[in-house]
């Protein structure tokens, strides 16, 4: 593996756009924006959330009660006759259509009792699921403002609200920064966007397989097989971008050829790779970038992330995959400056975070760590209670 990038390297580096555009204005930060064309309905008492469920038993999976009716407001979740304020669900996992809540009662905060619906869909679990993630960050907010007020700091809090998902985001002692990042639906969004860039931005994450950030879409693996003794389906579902896309989509025709019955959907998961590797708008040549920088070609991913950077202003996320690929070289000095400058277009971009403070730690960085962990003390807690 070579250690350093050439001069070459170097130079297009040092020439990237890397401060955030004065052209980006920072005092909306705590404003709502109009984001209706990307932005997920908030639950309310006179607009909820209306499911069918079925209930299941948290012993043995047998159907306790079905064709029953929910409902959540944002404050009480009520499963047919039974009301559950939000506070008292502790939190809650997805698995397919299942939804499992862990509901805490005063008398025994240590032990949720978990109960577990069956709902119609993928869609709808998920979107119960966030809804419960943004009513729960509302509180986690009021809590840690409160706590500020006792402390004779209220002065000292900062928040802002998901254009996405409206949860509510502490940002409590972090500097101003153009974007904002959201835990609950993932989201990395710029505050000043218009509605134009916003819905580009809204399918932008990180890639499950590479880590990069990109549009990754549902793709799932399958493999057909019919051996003497067995035949079956092997299939995994994860989020992936095109350039991962593209490998597994080759890999899977391969593994298929042999029982042919897979073949078609396998072309057909092939052609999806490639049609979503040429994508257009203000991100066009992000996907581009990140091939190269997987296959090694620093000097055209370079190429490629400067061309969105110059066109955008400001983008944690294509800087977050800037400093992925010096860190794939080894060279930790320039994934740390990159890491820095993706914070500085989002502050509270989590997965920026966490390698920025597993750099510093290599490079015995020890005042630099220690100031970006306070800086990120409100929002930790905020990340444990929503796990
Ligand atoms: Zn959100
Ligand atoms: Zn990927």
């Amino acid at each position: 593996m070579q250690n350093d990038i050439d001069s070459a390297e170097m130079t297009l580096y040092q020439s990237l756009p890397l401060q955030a555009s004065d052209a980006v204005s920072f005092t909306k930060l705590l404003c709502e924006l109009p984001f209706e064309s990307a932005s997920i309905e908030p639950c309310t008492w006179a607009h909820p959330l209306r499911f069918r469920f079925t209930e299941l038993s948290a012993l043995d999976g047998s159907v306790i009660r079905s064709g029953r009716h929910g409902r959540f407001d944002g404050d009480m979740l009520a499963l047919d006759d039974d009301c559950l304020p939000a506070s008292s669900i502790a939190h809650e996992l997805v698995r397919n259509r299942l939804l499992m809540l862990f509901i805490v009662d005063e008398s025994s905060p240590a032990e949720p009792v978990c109960r577990i619906l069956q709902l119609p869909g993928r869609r709808i679990a998920w979107n119960l699921k966030l809804a419960l993630e943004v009513a729960r960050s509302a509180r986690f907010a009021r809590q840690h403002r409160d706590e500020l007020v006792l402390r004779g700091e209220v002065e000292n809090y900062r928040e802002a609200h998901c254009p996405v998902c409206h949860a509510t985001l502490v940002l409590t002692g972090m500097p101003s920064s153009p974007q904002v990042y959201c835990a609950y639906c993932d989201s990395l969004m710029t505050f000043a966007a218009d509605h134009a860039l916003a819905r580009y931005e809204r399918p932008l994450r990180l890639c499950d397989d590479c880590g990069r950030f990109s549009r990754p879409q549902r793709f799932t693996v399958f493999y057909w097989y019919f051996l003497v003794i067995e035949s079956g389906l092997r299939a995994k579902t994860a989020w992936r971008c095109p350039a991962c896309m593209r490998r597994q989509a080759w890999t899977m025709l391969l593994g298929n050829l042999p029982f042919v019955i897979g073949v078609p959907g396998a072309l057909w998961q092939l052609a999806r790779a490639y049609l979503a590797s040429n994508p257009s708008g203000p991100f066009r040549e992000l996907e581009s970038g990140n091939r190269n920088a997987r296959a090694g070609k620093v000097t055209s991913a370079l190429n490629a992330y400067r061309l969105v950077l110059e066109r955008l202003g400001c983008s944690a996320g294509v800087k977050y995959n800037l400093a992925q690929v010096f860190m794939a070289r080894g060279d930790r000095h320039r994934a740390t400056e990159a890491m820095e400058h993706t914070l500085s277009d989002c502050a509270n971009y989590d997965p920026a975070f966490e390698q920025l403070r597993r750099l510093y730690r290599q490079l015995g960085m020890q005042a630099e760590l220690e100031e970006l962990e306070a800086a990120w003390s409100a929002t930790r807690g905020e990340t444990s209670t929503s796990v």
